[in-house]
């Protein structure tokens, strides 16, 4: 692998950089290269400047995503969209059923993600409504990155692949609102679940994603029949839910390295790709010159997501068993339970086993 990359670097005055797919990840990437000295940065984005979109449910950590937007010289807290306090998890079958839990929150917030990615982007030179060809890229930069997402547009395709497809509505209520804060209704066998996100104002995020793909447009519509709103705009895209491990190659052994969801970095027991993806494009800067040092810091920085991983296959799949799987469950939790201002809410083991209606 070095050798390759040796082959890249050496020599190199100004290196020309494309960063291909602006969403959080290109969005950091831009920020951050177009201030090196020795780096020349050109962005693409397939969607037009004016319908560029960030197409997720927008809800993070503050403790977290103020660090990165001031590495950006922004200040979080003017995205910040609703701060919530409590998430209530209704773990119960039927359509809102009684059985529900409350986990208190810590920093976990819904912010204006488009927002933040134009305001990482500005003054960087992006060509938008650009699908560039891989052979154009190739002549015309010495390093191509691939943060396309899901799409993985100029990475070798992946053959074993979790994917959850998910179908999101963002709404105006102009009465009364559903909820005041994070409501979530989990699908059985943790084959996914449904998320109603409050955006302030009466605005708000209500989507679904299962794996099985069964209860997403019943429980959709029945929300939306229930509760009266104005649509503003439905969107349907998959999250990938395969690890970094399980994402490799990284590279095409040529001129393209993967950065974000493209190669993995969701974290698989909430869908939630935005942290670790900034996290991933900032792994990147640090080792943009030894990119076999991306490759073990991203593998390492990433490695309980492989775990996370297995246990939903197992769950989906019905393999889950108390007895052969618990220390996994114990190292999940551990994880969790010490990084609760990571994850902006607090863990306790008894919601964690409700959740996972063990
Ligand atoms: C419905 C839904 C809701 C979600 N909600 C949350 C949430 O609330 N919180 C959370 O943390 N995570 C959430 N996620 C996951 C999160 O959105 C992603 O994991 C994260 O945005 C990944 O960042 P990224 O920059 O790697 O890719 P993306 O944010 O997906 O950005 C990829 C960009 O590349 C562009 N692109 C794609 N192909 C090409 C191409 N060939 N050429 C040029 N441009 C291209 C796309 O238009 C896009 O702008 C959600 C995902 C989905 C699907």
């Amino acid at each position: 692998m070095k050798s390759i990359y040796l082959s890249w670097f050496n020599f190199i005055l100004t290196m020309k950089v494309a960063v291909v797919g602006i969403g959080v990840a290109g969005a950091y990437l831009m920020n951050q290269l177009n201030d090196h000295h020795d780096v020349h940065v050109v962005g693409y984005e397939r969607m037009e400047e004016k319908t560029h979109d960030a197409v997720c449910a927008w809800a993070t950590c503050e403790n977290v995503m103020k660090d990165y937007a001031k590495k950006c010289g922004l200040d979080f807290e003017n995205y910040v969209l609703h701060d919530g306090k409590k998430m209530t998890v209704d773990i119960g079958s039927g359509f809102e059923s009684d059985k529900s839990m409350d986990i208190n929150l810590k920093g976990m917030i819904s912010y204006d993600k488009l927002k933040l990615i134009q305001d990482m982007i500005k003054g960087t030179n992006i060509n938008y409504n650009k699908v560039p060809e891989k052979k154009t890229l190739e002549q015309d930069f010495d390093l191509i990155i691939d943060s396309t997402g899901f799409h993985r547009h100029y990475l070798p395709k992946l053959k074993d692949e979790l994917w959850i497809p998910c179908i999101q509505y963002k709404v105006k209520y102009d009465s009364s609102i559903p909820f005041d804060d994070f409501y979530l209704k989990a699908f059985p066998s943790l084959s996914g679940y449904f998320w109603y996100f409050p955006l302030g104002n009466g605005y708000a995020h209500i989507g679904s994603g299962d794996f099985r793909r069964k209860h997403t447009n019943d429980f959709l519509e029945s929300f939306l029949k229930k509760y009266n709103c104005t649509i503003i705009k439905k969107v349907g895209r998959p999250v990938r839910i395969t690890p970094p491990s399980k994402c490799i190659p990284f590279s095409d052994g040529k001129k393209t390295i993967g950065v974000g969801e493209s190669i993995g970095t969701v974290y698989p027991l909430l869908g939630e790709g935005i942290i670790p993806s900034t996290i991933c494009a900032d792994i990147f800067i640090k080792n943009m010159y030894s990119l076999s040092n991306y490759y073990i810091e991203v593998l390492n920085y990433f490695k309980i997501y492989t775990l996370v991983y297995n246990f939903i296959k197992m769950k989906i799949s019905n393999k889950f068993s108390i007895l052969k799987n618990f220390v996994d469950l114990i190292k999940i939790y551990t994880h969790m339970k010490t990084q609760e201002n990571r994850y902006g809410m607090e863990i306790k083991m008894l919601n964690m086993l409700k959740l996972t209606k063990i």
